[in-house]
């Protein structure tokens, strides 16, 4: 157990990785097969730079060429997704294709909290494949179909309203294709306690933020981001949740 639970961590660690460079490539329009460089400086990074969460410890959190700061995004992204995975692994318990979905889910879900955090978008490019392939395999594990098109329904729905409602204000048509893409992960019932989880932290974050005068009253929060977090917290413990309060 403890040296699988390891290899998840470090496995978590590169796939973290992986997404820091897809949201870096993806954003720049860049190819995923050119090689990594500094965004400050835009030399080539060696191998050794190349090393999740490490290279950033022993570079001291600076470019080897210029000696900028390298952004604290990178191992604080690889960090969590490390830490994800083992906690995906224990929740599991074995290797089988429903840990593999979890791991899957949990990549995208990630990558739309960084995107969306950083530049208030929810891209097509990723919501349209990750909705597909997330219907299949949860079908191929067994789920029940209509759990997962009611999750859908419930998912959209509730966002599109609001963005009919709003006249576009409120929520994005991103954050509509995200509460598809829930509802196919979760099924209805988690899709309605991953919404409520979403604003409950959406709307202490707000208040945090009104306080510390970092943002004003009618100021935009990226919806995708409170959503991709609660949609983790649901997919690791919302049984457990949904289990305490029935
Ligand atoms: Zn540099």
């Amino acid at each position: 157990m403890g040296l699988e639970l390891i290899i998840f961590f470090i496995l978590g660690l590169i796939f973290g990785s992986f997404i820091n460079s897809l949201v870096y490539r993806l954003k720049n329009n860049l190819s995923l097969w050119e090689r990594s460089y500094c965004p400050k400086c835009k030399q080539v990074l060696k191998y050794a730079d190349l090393i999740p969460f490490l290279s950033f410890i022993f570079l001291g959190g600076k470019c080897r060429f210029c000696h900028k700061q390298i952004s604290w995004q990178y191992p604080l992204v690889e960090l969590i997704t490390g830490i994800l995975f083992a906690l995906i692994f224990l929740k599991n318990g074995t290797l089988n294709f429903a840990l593999f979905c979890d791991l899957f889910f949990v990549l995208v879900l990630i990558f739309i909290f960084v995107f969306d955090l950083k530049y208030y978008l929810i891209l097509d490019k990723i919501i349209w494949p990750a909705l597909i392939v997330g219907l299949i395999m949860n079908l191929l594990i067994g789920l029940n179909w209509l759990d997962l098109i009611l999750g859908l329904g419930l998912g959209a729905g509730f966002f599109l309203l609001q963005y009919l409602v709003s006249n576009a204000k409120w929520v994005g048509l991103g954050d509509v294709k995200l509460g598809a893409l829930i509802g196919i992960m979760l099924g209805w019932k988690l899709t309605l306690l991953t919404i409520v989880i979403a604003y409950l932290i959406g709307g202490l974050t707000a208040i945090i933020l009104l306080i510390g005068k970092q943002k004003k009253f009618g100021d935009v929060l990226p919806m995708g981001t409170f959503l991709s977090l609660a949609t983790i917290i649901v997919l690791l413990w919302g049984s457990v949740i949904l289990s305490f309060y029935f």
